[in-house]
């Protein structure tokens, strides 16, 4: 393994949920749904892999209908209008496009900045392409993490060449606001810098709006927006992402995806554009079961003895370990969990380069059926 590499090791997620299977654990770490998504649009993937729909390679920008139905998502959801043959890309999930985002835009040695703490990917992304990350610290506070705006301007340099913004934010929770990303965009254009938002919970949000970056003013030609089918429609397996961003931009992801993956896979491609269509009902849906499910785990940590930094979005709760009086090394809480109660969590240490700032943080994933989420709850209040 090259030195660019080495530092990154296997994934938590992959190690934990080993550790998941090995003790027969609970597995509230890596965050994927224990109910696959709507049944027609499984229907409509077996359909177009019958009726021979993307059997073979497909467009390197993706199918035009999914294309249309992305464009027609931005449009419906936010009043954002881009063209599906030159502003938009599929990509194999949203990691793939950020990688090749990250690989297409970075020169040696440029600085990108990410909120720490951030998605493992971005970090061995960044390194790939031979960048420099900067972390921007979220820092926990009266029981949620806010982005010091002082700070993310502080850290702006000659060498920056972009940010790599994530919200609805993983791990934290965290929901930028609308004064949040106007600063933010206020500062890109200031400052003449790209922004990469990964939006992938732009539909997992609870008490608050979700606001893409590219909806601000001056944004919308310098900011790659990267989604995917996995967390919308719970389909983490079927590895659908995908790019909206100008012709320029799109033009350069592509030139790194055709040589990465070339092409994604093409049935899937076709029920995700059916996916997309789905009425609101769908999405309100969505939402309101994973609230309830926030709360059930939010309120079950609390009463388990965590301090719970309640999230806006996403699928997962950020604790804090340390009123639980043992342990405040959240790697070595989060290895001796399924022995102590049957239940798995990961470490947020993995996502700083600052290892103690994250070191007493844990998460827990809340996209499990209700019956599982209670189920840990009562194991996890076993252990104080
Ligand atoms: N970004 C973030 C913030 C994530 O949590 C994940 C995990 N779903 C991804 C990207 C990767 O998404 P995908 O599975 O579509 O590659
Ligand atoms: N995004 C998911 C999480 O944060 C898992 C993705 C992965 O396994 N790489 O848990």
């Amino acid at each position: 393994l090259n030195r660019r590499l080495a530092e990154f090791g296997t994934t938590i997620f992959a190690e934990m949920s080993a550790l998941a299977v090995r003790t027969g654990s609970i597995n509230l770490g890596q965050g994927f749904p224990d109910e696959d998504g709507p049944e027609e649009i499984r229907e409509a993937a077996v359909r177009a892999l019958r009726d021979g729909r993307g059997n073979q390679y497909p467009p390197g920008s993706g199918v035009p209908e999914l294309r249309t139905a992305v464009v027609e998502h931005q449009q419906r959801r936010y009043g954002l209008a881009f063209d599906p043959d030159t502003e938009v890309l599929v990509t194999a999930g949203a990691t793939e496009a950020i990688a090749a985002s990250l690989l297409a835009l970075l020169e040696p040695g440029d600085e990108v900045i990410a909120l720490e703490p951030y998605y493992d990917s971005y970090a061995a992304c960044i390194a790939m392409a031979g960048g420099r990350r900067v972390p921007v610290q979220l820092r926990p506070k009266d029981g949620t993490y806010h982005l010091d705006l002082d700070e993310l301007r502080d850290a702006i340099t000659p060498r920056t060449r972009l940010i790599l913004l994530n919200t609805p934010h993983n791990p934290t929770g965290t929901v930028l606001t609308r004064e949040e990303l106007a600063e933010i965009a206020r500062l890109a254009v200031e400052r003449n810098l790209l922004v990469i938002t990964d939006e992938v919970y732009e539909h997992l949000v609870y008490d608050v709006e979700h606001i893409p970056l590219a909806t601000f003013p001056g944004m919308r030609e310098r900011t790659v927006t990267i989604s995917s089918s996995g967390k919308t429609f719970a389909f983490t397996g079927w590895k659908v992402g995908w790019v909206t961003a100008s012709p320029e931009l799109v033009a350069a992801v592509r030139s790194a995806k055709q040589f990465l993956t070339y092409v994604s896979a093409g049935p899937f491609q076709y029920a995700v554009a059916e996916a997309l269509a789905l009425p609101d009902a769908y999405f309100d849906g969505l939402r309101a079961e994973l609230h309830a499910k926030r709360d059930l785990l939010s309120t079950g940590l609390a009463e388990a003895g965590f301090e719970v930094y309640r999230p806006s979005g996403t699928y997962f709760v950020t604790t804090d370990i340390r009123p639980l009086g043992g342990t405040a090394d959240g790697f070595a809480f989060c290895r001796e969990l399924p022995e102590r109660c049957g239940v798995v969590a990961i470490p947020n240490a993995v996502f700083y380069d600052d290892r103690a700032a994250g070191a007493p943080f844990v998460r827990f994933a809340f996209c499990k059926r209700t019956e599982v989420l209670q189920e840990a709850v009562a194991r996890l209040k076993g252990l104080a």
